[in-house]
């Protein structure tokens, strides 16, 4: 819950900016430790969900590692604390000169995505005369039963080695000196809520990992990626990490000396940030209320992008109840957060939380129409 004194203090304040609560990050950040420990298992925060400095060094603090996707992130990750050993490279498109960075600094683990990359690393790390750890990251064909932008795991998806491919890389890869097969990567999608969706993620790795054991060939790193959900319309409800967990430990054969990795972003960092922003105009419709707010697609893109739901609340209006239509001031229609919504009577200067907005808020903002980033308050400022 956002606290009435907190609400005194965003009068204060000019909008939109976005508002982390540390407290429910840290408590977030308690539990994946708790269960990282208990099971043995090692998470790497995944940067792209929000890279904000200084949210980056309370996570490191937490003893995660990180999932980066660019060099940018891994010297983010290195400045915020992250050790090198424990920074994996993810990506389709890693350019030459990211990874030649990303070999300097003898990162823990590149996840490939198909042959040329592997060459590439190959002939990147001989220069510099060495072995880079590298992971497949294999499509494994499950549908995540999300939304379409963010569902990676299926056959047409741009992501992944193909299983059909796997023979032609192990062939390739007896060819190669200076990259060293250490595991499987997956990464499925984003925003899951079913958890069948994990289970089935389980058991097509226990396979490959048959395939791979028949074949001779010895790995230490298995990788799940992210993808866990958070609940939208809940805010004040934690992503189901103890269910998760425990999925993994029942349902993952691993073999002795393997590590379990997982990648999680949005379930880490998502609750806890809140954008807020005022009531510019209400305006009448043919058929509704417009809620122009201060806040657009620059500063959370995820309606306009994914026709993602975040529930709104009016933080300062205790009125009857209406419907309206949320919209910013940016020069397009897709600059939509709410359709139709019940709000209490709201009127211009009331102030607006779009909420569950920590991950890819902030970290997707962009400056069209010259518009300002949007800035970052913290809970442990304001008290
Ligand atoms: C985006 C991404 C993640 C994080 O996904 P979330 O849904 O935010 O948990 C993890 N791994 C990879 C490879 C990714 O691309």
């Amino acid at each position: 819950m956002i606290s009435e004194y907190t609400i005194g203090k965003f009068r204060e304040i000019e909008t939109p900016f976005y508002f982390y609560d540390l407290d429910v990050l840290r408590s977030t950040l308690d539990t994946v430790r708790k269960e990282s420990m208990h099971s043995g298992y090692q998470a790497h925060y995944a940067l792209k969900a929000n890279s904000n400095p200084r949210i980056l060094r309370i996570i490191s603090s937490y003893g995660l590692g990180a999932d980066c996707v660019s060099w940018n992130e891994i010297a983010a990750a290195l400045d915020a604390g992250f050790q090198p050993s424990g920074i994996v490279f993810a990506g389709v498109g890693k350019t030459d000169k990211d990874i030649e960075a990303a070999l300097k600094t003898e990162i823990s683990c590149f996840n490939c995505e198909s042959i040329p990359e592997i060459e590439v690393i190959n002939e990147l790390a001989s220069r510099q005369n060495k072995t880079a750890p590298i992971a497949l990251r294999i499509n494994p064909y499950i549908e995540a039963h999300t939304h379409k932008y963010i569902t990676t795991g299926i056959e047409e998806s741009k992501f992944g080695i193909n299983t059909w491919e796997i023979d032609e890389v192990i062939r390739r890869l007896a060819a190669l000196k200076n990259v060293r097969l250490i595991g499987i990567h997956f990464h499925i999608g984003s925003q899951i809520s079913r958890m069948s969706v994990f289970k089935s993620l389980c058991a097509r790795i226990n396979e490959l990992q048959d395939w791979f054991s028949e074949h001779g060939i010895n790995l230490t790193s298995i990788n799940v990626g992210g993808g866990l959900g958070i609940d939208y319309e809940n805010p004040e409800k934690k992503p189901l990490f103890e269910e998760y967990f425990s999925l993994l430990n029942d349902f993952i054969n691993l073999r002795p000396g393997q590590t379990l990795h997982l990648e999680p972003g949005r379930s880490v960092i998502g609750q806890c940030g809140s954008l807020i922003s005022r009531v510019l105009f209400i305006k009448n419709g043919s058929n509704t209320l417009f809620a122009i707010i201060d806040a657009g697609m620059t500063d959370l893109i995820r309606p306009a992008l994914y026709q993602a739901h975040h529930r709104i609340d009016n933080l300062t209006s205790k009125g009857h109840i209406y419907r309206y239509d949320v919209v910013g001031p940016v020069c397009e229609t897709s600059d939509t957060f709410a359709k139709y919504i019940e709000l209490p009577e709201t009127k211009r200067g009331d102030i607006i939380a779009i909420r569950s907005a920590g991950a890819y808020g902030e970290a997707m903002a962009s400056r069209y129409n010259l518009r300002n980033l949007p800035a970052a308050v913290f809970s442990d400022d304001l008290a």
